[in-house]
């Protein structure tokens, strides 16, 4: 059995936050990464979503892959996360009220607005003591670490190696790079890896 949630993403909003299934395959994504297993081999609920029918032409071959064990990866280096500070919880900009834009009348009444340099409009800062109603920093997901964004080239292209770790965690695990993207293989199931910063699995999918 194949544990397929550390490959699913935390976007709910695209309904990838869980495995689904899609005819005999089991999938997970995260944009990033998508892996397979056959429906038998999957650890877990999934829920099938009968519309994802782009998953098929996503594993259709190209010829001539030439697979290898993926090549040796650097160790995880952990990092102060950049959306927290450190602190694992954040709250919402009191300059703009969670706005990211800032409006303010002049003496003439005229009405002005601008973009918040507080947050730099991302209408979230870290925590401050005092502040109404902190959240879980989604970034580090409260633990005030994130890992340091690492690069590992194959064949002239660089893939991210936060995911190379995971697909790395997949038994007797292959690649082959092609047109940018690293196909990979393991015992029960396969999967594929966009190039470090291709969000190339996009999907929006419907339950
Ligand atoms: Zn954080
Ligand atoms: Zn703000």
């Amino acid at each position: 059995m194949i544990d397929l949630q550390k490959f699913c993403g935390h976007r709910w909003d695209l309904q990838i936050d869980k495995p689904f299934t899609h005819g005999d395959w089991t999938y997970a994504t995260n944009c990033y990464c998508v892996v397979r297993v056959p429906v038998s081999q999957a650890q877990g609920a999934s829920v099938t979503k009968p519309s994802a029918n782009v998953m098929e032409e996503m594993f259709a071959k190209p010829n001539g892959l030439s697979y290898r064990t993926l090549p040796a990866l650097p160790p995880e280096e952990p990092e102060t996360c950049f959306g927290c500070l450190g602190i694992g919880k954040i709250c919402k900009c009191s300059d703009c009220n969670g706005k990211g834009i800032v409006y303010w009348e002049s003496p003439s009444g005229k009405e002005y607005s601008a973009d918040c340099d507080m947050c730099d409009s991302e209408c979230w800062i870290p925590f401050v003591e005092g502040a109404k109603n902190p959240v879980e920093c989604e970034y580090c997901e409260g633990t005030g670490k994130t890992v340091k964004q690492d690069k590992v080239t194959i064949d002239g292209v660089f893939f991210d190696a936060e995911q190379l770790r995971k697909v790395a965690t997949l038994p007797n695990v292959e690649a082959a790079v092609h047109n940018r993207c690293l196909w990979f293989r393991f015992d029960g199931g396969e999967g594929k890896l966009s190039s470090h910063g291709d969000y190339k699995f996009h999907l929006t999918l419907a339950r």
